[in-house]
């Protein structure tokens, strides 16, 4: 099993699951932009950056 440190898909920042962050299918998102996601509104202008972000996961989820 591989134990290497989780880099978030969204802003590259390294950490892990206990710092807060969440993973999905071995992808990290830190718990900064996890938040970030959370609140995110949908004019707002990194909403896009997010989502294609976000694409990333659903494309491995229905894989
Ligand atoms: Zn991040």
């Amino acid at each position: 099993m591989t134990n290497h440190k989780n880099v978030c898909i969204y802003c590259k920042s390294i950490g892990n699951k206990n710092n807060g962050g969440i993973e999905i299918l071995g992808m990290y998102i830190c718990q900064k932009c996890e938040h970030e996601i959370t609140k995110i509104d949908c004019d707002a202008e990194n909403y896009l950056y997010y989502v294609n972000g976000l694409k990333k996961v659903w494309c491995c989820l229905l894989d």
